[in-house]
Protein backbone atom coordinates (compact mmCIF):
# COMPACT_ATOMS: atom_id res chain seq x y z
CA UNK A 1 0.00 0.00 0.00
CA UNK A 2 1.16 3.50 -0.56
CA UNK A 3 -0.06 5.55 2.13
CA UNK A 4 -0.07 5.06 5.85
CA UNK A 5 -1.62 6.78 9.14
CA UNK A 6 -0.25 6.91 12.26
CA UNK A 7 -1.48 8.16 15.74
CA UNK A 8 0.42 10.16 18.40
CA UNK A 9 -0.66 11.23 21.90
CA UNK A 10 0.65 13.92 24.57
CA UNK A 11 0.07 15.96 27.97
CA UNK A 12 1.80 18.27 29.89
CA UNK A 13 1.11 20.27 33.06
CA UNK A 14 0.14 23.79 32.80
CA UNK A 15 2.59 26.23 35.20
CA UNK A 16 2.80 29.78 35.90
CA UNK A 17 4.53 31.81 33.52
CA UNK A 18 4.18 32.71 30.00
CA UNK A 19 4.38 32.46 27.08
CA UNK A 20 2.62 29.06 26.14
CA UNK A 21 4.43 27.02 23.24
CA UNK A 22 1.84 25.15 21.16
CA UNK A 23 1.93 24.29 17.51
CA UNK A 24 4.89 25.87 17.00
CA UNK A 25 3.77 29.06 18.08
CA UNK A 26 3.93 31.55 21.38
CA UNK A 27 0.62 32.57 22.78
CA UNK A 28 0.84 35.49 24.89
CA UNK A 29 -0.89 34.00 27.75
CA UNK A 30 0.81 33.94 31.77
CA UNK A 31 0.71 29.79 31.33
CA UNK A 32 3.24 27.57 29.91
CA UNK A 33 3.49 23.72 29.71
CA UNK A 34 6.42 22.30 31.73
CA UNK A 35 8.88 19.70 29.91
CA UNK A 36 11.98 18.79 29.34
CA UNK A 37 12.08 20.23 25.90
CA UNK A 38 9.45 23.24 25.51
CA UNK A 39 7.16 21.30 26.60
CA UNK A 40 5.08 21.42 22.86
CA UNK A 41 1.99 18.86 23.56
CA UNK A 42 1.04 19.50 19.91
CA UNK A 43 4.78 18.88 18.03
CA UNK A 44 5.65 16.26 20.42
CA UNK A 45 1.94 14.35 19.65
CA UNK A 46 2.77 14.89 16.03
CA UNK A 47 5.81 13.95 15.71
CA UNK A 48 4.75 10.72 17.39
CA UNK A 49 2.11 10.63 14.70
CA UNK A 50 4.73 11.26 11.85
CA UNK A 51 7.00 8.38 13.48
CA UNK A 52 4.21 5.85 14.09
CA UNK A 53 2.95 6.01 10.44
CA UNK A 54 6.07 4.39 9.77
CA UNK A 55 6.55 2.55 12.01
CA UNK A 56 10.40 4.90 12.47
CA UNK A 57 10.69 4.48 16.76
CA UNK A 58 9.01 7.28 18.95
CA UNK A 59 9.58 10.53 20.42
CA UNK A 60 11.03 9.28 23.52
CA UNK A 61 13.20 6.67 21.76
CA UNK A 62 14.60 9.77 19.26
CA UNK A 63 15.12 12.27 21.93
CA UNK A 64 15.34 10.87 25.54
CA UNK A 65 15.02 13.65 28.61
CA UNK A 66 18.16 12.00 29.73
CA UNK A 67 19.41 14.14 26.99
CA UNK A 68 21.08 17.27 28.08
CA UNK A 69 20.53 18.46 24.26
CA UNK A 70 16.82 17.74 24.00
CA UNK A 71 16.67 20.40 27.38
CA UNK A 72 14.56 23.38 26.08
CA UNK A 73 14.68 22.34 22.79
CA UNK A 74 12.64 23.88 19.96
CA UNK A 75 10.10 20.44 19.66
CA UNK A 76 9.41 21.67 15.73
CA UNK A 77 13.03 20.93 15.28
CA UNK A 78 12.28 17.69 16.48
CA UNK A 79 9.15 17.11 14.38
CA UNK A 80 12.11 18.41 11.22
CA UNK A 81 13.73 15.60 12.55
CA UNK A 82 11.09 13.15 12.29
CA UNK A 83 10.22 13.96 9.16
CA UNK A 84 13.57 13.78 7.74
CA UNK A 85 13.92 10.35 9.78
CA UNK A 86 10.44 8.77 7.15
CA UNK A 87 11.83 10.42 4.41
CA UNK A 88 15.05 8.81 4.30
CA UNK A 89 12.51 5.72 4.41
CA UNK A 90 11.00 6.40 1.47
CA UNK A 91 8.07 8.33 3.28
CA UNK A 92 6.80 11.61 3.30
CA UNK A 93 3.63 13.27 4.74
CA UNK A 94 0.33 14.13 3.42
CA UNK A 95 -1.91 15.52 5.79
CA UNK A 96 -2.47 16.32 9.80
CA UNK A 97 -5.54 16.69 11.98
CA UNK A 98 -4.45 17.84 15.24
CA UNK A 99 -7.21 17.83 18.59
CA UNK A 100 -6.22 19.70 21.28
CA UNK A 101 -7.98 19.14 24.52
CA UNK A 102 -7.67 22.41 26.96
CA UNK A 103 -9.53 24.64 28.88
CA UNK A 104 -7.99 27.34 28.71
CA UNK A 105 -6.90 29.41 26.56
CA UNK A 106 -8.87 29.36 23.32
CA UNK A 107 -7.01 28.29 20.68
CA UNK A 108 -8.88 29.32 17.86
CA UNK A 109 -6.50 33.22 17.31
CA UNK A 110 -3.89 30.81 17.01
CA UNK A 111 -5.15 28.35 14.98
CA UNK A 112 -3.54 29.52 11.22
CA UNK A 113 -0.48 30.34 12.78
CA UNK A 114 -0.07 27.08 14.29
CA UNK A 115 -1.20 25.28 11.16
CA UNK A 116 1.36 27.50 9.03
CA UNK A 117 4.71 26.68 11.57
CA UNK A 118 3.33 22.74 11.86
CA UNK A 119 3.31 22.97 7.85
CA UNK A 120 6.84 24.08 7.31
CA UNK A 121 8.05 21.48 9.60
CA UNK A 122 6.13 18.66 7.99
CA UNK A 123 6.91 20.10 4.38
CA UNK A 124 3.05 20.40 3.24
CA UNK A 125 0.88 23.34 2.52
CA UNK A 126 -0.76 25.07 5.20
CA UNK A 127 -4.47 23.76 3.86
CA UNK A 128 -3.21 19.67 4.46
CA UNK A 129 -2.86 20.71 8.72
CA UNK A 130 -5.56 20.79 10.44
CA UNK A 131 -6.11 21.95 14.14
CA UNK A 132 -8.97 21.65 15.99
CA UNK A 133 -9.43 23.17 19.61
CA UNK A 134 -11.87 21.39 21.71
CA UNK A 135 -12.73 21.78 25.99
CA UNK A 136 -12.83 19.05 28.38
CA UNK A 137 -16.23 20.54 29.59
CA UNK A 138 -14.77 21.07 32.94
CA UNK A 139 -14.43 17.90 33.85
CA UNK A 140 -11.07 15.71 35.27
CA UNK A 141 -7.84 17.23 35.32
CA UNK A 142 -7.99 19.20 31.99
CA UNK A 143 -11.19 20.91 33.33
CA UNK A 144 -9.37 21.81 36.48
CA UNK A 145 -6.56 23.32 34.21
CA UNK A 146 -3.82 21.29 35.44
CA UNK A 147 -2.81 20.26 31.89
CA UNK A 148 -3.13 20.26 27.60
CA UNK A 149 -3.29 17.29 26.09
CA UNK A 150 -3.47 16.48 22.17
CA UNK A 151 -4.29 14.04 19.75
CA UNK A 152 -3.23 14.32 16.28
CA UNK A 153 -2.94 11.97 13.12
CA UNK A 154 -1.15 11.78 10.23
CA UNK A 155 -0.66 10.20 6.90
CA UNK A 156 1.70 9.57 4.87
CA UNK A 157 2.48 8.34 1.41
CA UNK A 158 5.58 6.76 -0.40
CA UNK A 159 7.74 9.22 -2.06
CA UNK A 160 8.42 6.53 -5.05
CA UNK A 161 4.60 6.31 -5.96
MG1 LIG B 1 5.66 15.80 25.39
Amino acid sequence: MGTRCGIGYDSHRLVPGGPLRLGGVSIPVPLSLTGHSDGDAVAHALTDAVLGAAAADDIGTLFPDSEPANRGRDSLDMLRQAVSRISDRGWLVVNADVTVIAEHPRLAPYRDAMRAALAGALGVDADAVSIKGKTNEGMGWIGRGEGIACIAVATIGRTDT
